[in-house]
Protein backbone atom coordinates (compact mmCIF):
# COMPACT_ATOMS: atom_id res chain seq x y z
CA UNK A 1 0.00 0.00 0.00
CA UNK A 2 2.70 2.39 0.77
CA UNK A 3 5.08 2.93 -2.07
CA UNK A 4 6.40 6.30 -0.95
CA UNK A 5 7.62 6.29 2.63
CA UNK A 6 6.89 10.31 3.15
CA UNK A 7 3.24 9.36 2.07
CA UNK A 8 3.64 6.22 4.91
CA UNK A 9 4.50 8.60 7.22
CA UNK A 10 2.19 11.41 6.57
CA UNK A 11 -0.64 8.80 7.17
CA UNK A 12 0.88 7.29 10.60
CA UNK A 13 0.82 10.78 11.73
CA UNK A 14 -2.91 11.74 10.88
CA UNK A 15 -4.60 12.51 14.25
CA UNK A 16 -7.96 12.94 12.97
CA UNK A 17 -10.02 9.69 11.05
CA UNK A 18 -10.92 10.60 7.41
CA UNK A 19 -14.29 12.53 6.31
CA UNK A 20 -15.71 9.31 5.79
CA UNK A 21 -19.65 10.51 5.74
CA UNK A 22 -21.76 7.34 5.59
CA UNK A 23 -23.57 4.90 7.62
CA UNK A 24 -20.98 3.70 9.78
CA UNK A 25 -18.21 6.27 9.06
CA UNK A 26 -17.03 9.44 10.72
CA UNK A 27 -18.21 13.42 9.33
CA UNK A 28 -14.92 15.37 10.55
CA UNK A 29 -16.57 18.87 9.85
CA UNK A 30 -14.54 22.67 11.27
CA UNK A 31 -17.60 24.07 13.21
CA UNK A 32 -15.44 27.02 14.49
CA UNK A 33 -13.03 29.45 14.59
CA UNK A 34 -10.39 28.70 17.84
CA UNK A 35 -10.55 31.77 18.91
CA UNK A 36 -12.03 31.07 22.31
CA UNK A 37 -10.68 28.58 24.33
CA UNK A 38 -13.99 27.36 25.55
CA UNK A 39 -14.82 24.11 22.92
CA UNK A 40 -18.01 24.72 21.02
CA UNK A 41 -20.29 21.95 22.17
CA UNK A 42 -21.61 19.64 19.44
CA UNK A 43 -25.00 17.46 19.27
CA UNK A 44 -25.91 14.69 17.16
CA UNK A 45 -29.31 12.56 17.43
CA UNK A 46 -29.38 14.33 20.91
CA UNK A 47 -25.74 12.93 21.88
CA UNK A 48 -22.61 14.96 22.65
CA UNK A 49 -20.06 14.90 20.05
CA UNK A 50 -16.00 14.77 20.59
CA UNK A 51 -15.12 18.26 19.88
CA UNK A 52 -10.79 18.97 19.09
CA UNK A 53 -8.96 21.92 18.28
CA UNK A 54 -6.88 21.55 14.45
CA UNK A 55 -4.76 24.22 14.50
CA UNK A 56 -7.10 27.81 14.26
CA UNK A 57 -10.18 26.06 14.75
CA UNK A 58 -12.11 23.31 16.31
CA UNK A 59 -12.85 20.01 14.45
CA UNK A 60 -16.37 17.95 15.23
CA UNK A 61 -15.77 14.30 14.73
CA UNK A 62 -19.06 12.63 14.53
CA UNK A 63 -19.71 8.99 14.72
CA UNK A 64 -22.85 8.13 11.83
CA UNK A 65 -24.96 5.45 13.08
CA UNK A 66 -25.42 2.15 10.69
CA UNK A 67 -28.84 3.21 10.30
CA UNK A 68 -28.19 6.88 9.40
CA UNK A 69 -30.81 7.29 6.49
CA UNK A 70 -28.80 8.50 3.59
CA UNK A 71 -29.14 12.33 2.98
CA UNK A 72 -29.10 15.37 4.67
CA UNK A 73 -28.27 15.15 8.36
CA UNK A 74 -27.95 17.79 11.04
CA UNK A 75 -26.21 18.60 13.94
CA UNK A 76 -26.46 21.58 16.44
CA UNK A 77 -23.32 24.04 17.57
CA UNK A 78 -23.15 25.89 20.58
CA UNK A 79 -20.65 28.13 20.92
CA UNK A 80 -20.71 30.08 24.20
CA UNK A 81 -22.60 33.72 24.02
CA UNK A 82 -23.97 32.90 21.05
CA UNK A 83 -27.33 31.41 19.61
CA UNK A 84 -26.84 27.64 18.50
CA UNK A 85 -26.40 27.32 15.04
CA UNK A 86 -27.12 24.13 12.65
CA UNK A 87 -24.83 22.08 10.57
CA UNK A 88 -25.57 20.05 7.62
CA UNK A 89 -23.53 17.46 5.84
CA UNK A 90 -24.65 14.70 3.22
CA UNK A 91 -24.54 11.25 4.54
CA UNK A 92 -23.45 8.92 0.92
CA UNK A 93 -24.87 5.69 0.19
CA UNK A 94 -22.04 2.56 0.94
CA UNK A 95 -22.69 -1.04 0.01
CA UNK A 96 -21.69 -3.02 3.30
CA UNK A 97 -21.48 -7.28 2.05
CA UNK A 98 -23.95 -9.64 3.35
CA UNK A 99 -23.78 -13.34 4.41
CA UNK A 100 -25.86 -15.88 4.85
CA UNK A 101 -25.46 -18.40 6.91
CA UNK A 102 -27.24 -21.44 8.30
CA UNK A 103 -26.83 -22.45 11.68
CA UNK A 104 -28.44 -24.74 14.45
CA UNK A 105 -31.45 -23.76 16.12
CA UNK A 106 -30.11 -23.79 19.64
CA UNK A 107 -27.57 -21.06 18.55
CA UNK A 108 -29.77 -18.90 17.17
CA UNK A 109 -33.22 -19.77 19.89
CA UNK A 110 -32.09 -18.39 22.92
CA UNK A 111 -33.61 -19.48 26.36
CA UNK A 112 -35.66 -17.37 28.28
CA UNK A 113 -32.09 -17.16 30.72
CA UNK A 114 -30.26 -16.59 28.39
CA UNK A 115 -31.97 -13.79 26.72
CA UNK A 116 -32.47 -11.85 30.36
CA UNK A 117 -28.87 -12.13 30.94
CA UNK A 118 -28.00 -10.51 27.43
CA UNK A 119 -30.57 -8.14 28.52
CA UNK A 120 -29.02 -6.95 31.71
CA UNK A 121 -25.21 -7.12 30.63
CA UNK A 122 -26.39 -4.85 27.54
CA UNK A 123 -27.32 -2.48 29.98
CA UNK A 124 -23.68 -2.92 31.54
CA UNK A 125 -22.24 -2.51 28.07
CA UNK A 126 -24.71 0.72 26.89
CA UNK A 127 -24.07 2.63 29.62
CA UNK A 128 -20.06 2.05 29.13
CA UNK A 129 -20.26 2.44 25.04
CA UNK A 130 -22.39 5.83 25.70
CA UNK A 131 -20.44 7.34 29.24
CA UNK A 132 -19.16 11.34 28.99
CA UNK A 133 -15.99 12.21 30.24
CA UNK A 134 -14.45 15.62 29.55
CA UNK A 135 -11.25 15.84 28.37
CA UNK A 136 -9.06 17.43 26.01
CA UNK A 137 -7.99 15.43 22.68
CA UNK A 138 -5.58 16.17 20.17
CA UNK A 139 -5.47 12.67 18.85
CA UNK A 140 -7.88 10.36 17.97
CA UNK A 141 -5.38 7.49 16.06
CA UNK A 142 -4.99 4.15 17.34
CA UNK A 143 -2.29 1.57 17.37
CA UNK A 144 -3.45 -1.88 15.89
CA UNK A 145 -4.96 -3.99 19.30
CA UNK A 146 -3.47 -6.98 18.39
CA UNK A 147 -1.04 -8.11 15.34
CA UNK A 148 -3.00 -10.30 12.97
CA UNK A 149 -5.29 -10.16 9.82
CA UNK A 150 -7.82 -7.54 9.30
CA UNK A 151 -11.26 -8.45 8.12
CA UNK A 152 -12.92 -5.83 6.73
CA UNK A 153 -16.35 -7.06 8.19
CA UNK A 154 -17.54 -4.24 9.91
CA UNK A 155 -21.19 -3.35 8.64
CA UNK A 156 -21.57 -7.16 7.56
CA UNK A 157 -25.18 -7.92 7.24
CA UNK A 158 -25.67 -10.97 8.43
CA UNK A 159 -28.77 -13.38 7.81
CA UNK A 160 -28.86 -16.47 9.91
CA UNK A 161 -31.43 -19.09 8.98
CA UNK A 162 -32.47 -16.11 6.35
CA UNK A 163 -33.53 -14.35 9.66
CA UNK A 164 -31.89 -10.71 9.59
CA UNK A 165 -29.65 -9.63 12.64
CA UNK A 166 -27.84 -6.34 13.56
CA UNK A 167 -24.98 -5.91 11.35
CA UNK A 168 -21.79 -6.36 12.61
CA UNK A 169 -20.47 -3.31 14.78
CA UNK A 170 -16.88 -4.43 14.73
CA UNK A 171 -13.48 -5.81 13.15
CA UNK A 172 -12.61 -9.10 13.55
CA UNK A 173 -9.07 -9.72 13.29
CA UNK A 174 -7.48 -13.12 13.53
CA UNK A 175 -4.77 -13.82 16.21
CA UNK A 176 -3.91 -17.24 17.54
CA UNK A 177 -4.78 -17.97 20.88
CA UNK A 178 -3.37 -16.38 23.58
CA UNK A 179 -2.30 -13.49 21.79
CA UNK A 180 -1.59 -10.46 23.53
CA UNK A 181 -4.01 -7.04 23.20
CA UNK A 182 -2.69 -4.10 23.77
CA UNK A 183 -4.11 -0.65 24.47
CA UNK A 184 -4.21 1.10 21.24
CA UNK A 185 -4.74 4.63 22.98
CA UNK A 186 -4.34 6.31 26.29
CA UNK A 187 -7.65 5.82 28.35
CA UNK A 188 -9.60 4.47 31.40
CA UNK A 189 -10.89 0.97 31.96
CA UNK A 190 -14.72 1.19 32.09
CA UNK A 191 -15.87 -1.67 32.25
CA UNK A 192 -14.84 -5.36 32.37
CA UNK A 193 -16.94 -9.08 32.66
CA UNK A 194 -17.42 -12.51 31.11
CA UNK A 195 -20.90 -11.81 29.07
CA UNK A 196 -23.15 -14.27 27.29
CA UNK A 197 -22.24 -13.00 23.48
CA UNK A 198 -19.11 -11.35 23.47
CA UNK A 199 -17.14 -13.82 26.09
CA UNK A 200 -14.66 -12.00 28.16
CA UNK A 201 -14.65 -8.65 27.57
CA UNK A 202 -12.92 -4.76 28.05
CA UNK A 203 -14.04 -1.43 27.08
CA UNK A 204 -11.51 1.40 27.28
CA UNK A 205 -13.25 5.30 27.56
CA UNK A 206 -10.75 7.32 25.40
CA UNK A 207 -12.48 10.66 26.40
CA UNK A 208 -15.35 12.80 24.99
CA UNK A 209 -17.04 9.65 23.98
CA UNK A 210 -14.65 7.96 22.00
CA UNK A 211 -14.73 4.26 23.70
CA UNK A 212 -13.11 1.17 22.03
CA UNK A 213 -14.10 -2.37 22.99
CA UNK A 214 -12.51 -5.87 23.10
CA UNK A 215 -14.80 -8.95 22.97
CA UNK A 216 -14.01 -12.65 23.40
CA UNK A 217 -10.91 -12.45 25.17
CA UNK A 218 -9.55 -15.93 27.14
CA UNK A 219 -7.86 -13.49 29.59
CA UNK A 220 -8.51 -10.11 31.06
CA UNK A 221 -5.63 -8.65 32.10
CA UNK A 222 -6.62 -4.89 33.37
CA UNK A 223 -9.55 -4.06 35.91
CA UNK A 224 -12.26 -1.69 36.09
CA UNK A 225 -11.26 2.13 36.91
CA UNK A 226 -7.60 1.00 35.73
CA UNK A 227 -5.72 4.26 33.92
CA UNK A 228 -4.17 3.21 30.75
CA UNK A 229 -1.50 4.63 28.27
CA UNK A 230 -0.59 3.99 24.90
CA UNK A 231 0.54 -0.05 24.43
CA UNK A 232 -0.13 -1.41 28.09
CA UNK A 233 -1.24 -4.90 28.10
CA UNK A 234 -4.85 -5.62 28.31
CA UNK A 235 -5.64 -9.07 27.87
CA UNK A 236 -5.51 -11.64 25.31
CA UNK A 237 -6.72 -13.05 22.24
CA UNK A 238 -9.41 -15.73 23.15
CA UNK A 239 -12.99 -17.80 21.87
CA UNK A 240 -15.13 -16.62 24.84
CA UNK A 241 -18.46 -16.40 24.11
CA UNK A 242 -20.77 -16.63 21.31
CA UNK A 243 -17.71 -17.56 18.31
CA UNK A 244 -16.61 -20.44 16.10
CA UNK A 245 -12.65 -19.43 16.52
CA UNK A 246 -10.29 -17.62 18.49
CA UNK A 247 -10.62 -14.10 17.35
CA UNK A 248 -10.34 -10.34 18.46
CA UNK A 249 -13.84 -8.58 17.95
CA UNK A 250 -12.75 -4.83 18.32
CA UNK A 251 -14.81 -2.32 18.02
CA UNK A 252 -15.09 1.60 18.02
CA UNK A 253 -17.28 3.77 19.60
CA UNK A 254 -18.13 7.96 19.28
CA UNK A 255 -21.05 9.44 20.91
CA UNK A 256 -22.24 6.41 21.22
CA UNK A 257 -22.38 4.97 17.79
CA UNK A 258 -20.10 2.56 16.29
CA UNK A 259 -18.07 3.43 13.60
CA UNK A 260 -15.70 1.26 11.00
CA UNK A 261 -12.56 0.95 13.26
CA UNK A 262 -10.59 0.88 9.93
CA UNK A 263 -11.32 4.47 10.15
CA UNK A 264 -9.43 5.38 13.52
CA UNK A 265 -6.49 2.73 12.90
CA UNK A 266 -2.97 3.69 11.22
CA UNK A 267 -2.64 2.32 8.41
CA UNK A 268 -1.48 -1.48 7.63
CA UNK A 269 1.59 -1.86 5.94
ZN1 LIG B 1 -16.88 -9.52 15.61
Amino acid sequence: MCSVSLFCLTSAANALPEHAPRPGGTAVIAVATANSDAAPIVMFDDKRVLVLRREDEWVAVIGIPLTQSIGPAKAIVRIVDQESSTITFEVKPYAYREQHLTVARAYVDLTEEQLHRAGRERKIIDGALTNWRDVDLSDLSLLEPVAGRRSSSFGLRRFFNEQPRSPHKGMDVAANLGTPVIAPGDGTVTATGNYFFNGNTVIIDHGQGFVTMYCHLDEIGVEEGQRLTTGMPIGKVGATGRVTGPHLHFGTYLNGTAVDPALLLAPAD
